[in-house]
């Protein structure tokens, strides 16, 4: 296992796709929305185009309007309830990487109560 992520394209095909908002919950708040943190990153955003304006006081107001991000250099910092802010963790180490984020769901799986129906 490393940090690498694969992007499924060329031959690979999918074996599993995995809707994590609904397999994650939260052991804390029960939320389901988990996102990734990463530090030290470079987002390039292209430029398309500048808007200016006039604001009531004849003074230029420029704005920009951006394109397709990239991230470079990302460091994957933590996995995070995005609700109550806490880290998913294997025993007691933090997962920092995709594939223990799935092992992580694996084994925690949301389970769906079932509705009782009264007859
Ligand atoms: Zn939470």
């Amino acid at each position: 296992m490393n940090g690498d992520e694969k992007t499924p394209t060329g031959p690979e095909t999918i074996k599993e796709t995995i809707d994590v908002a609904k397999t994650f919950e939260c052991p804390n708040c029960r939320h389901n929305i988990l996102e990734e943190i990463q530090e030290n990153v470079t987002i390039a955003t292209e430029v398309s185009s500048i808007n200016v304006y006039e604001s009531e006081y004849k003074e230029a107001i420029v704005e920009k309007v951006c394109g397709g991000v990239e991230i470079h250099g990302s460091g994957i910092v933590k996995y995070r309830c995005k609700n109550c802010g806490l880290s998913i963790r294997e025993k007691n180490r933090i997962i920092k990487e995709i594939e223990g984020v799935h092992k992580y769901l694996s084994i925690n799986k949301k389970i769906e109560e079932e509705p009782i129906i009264i007859k």
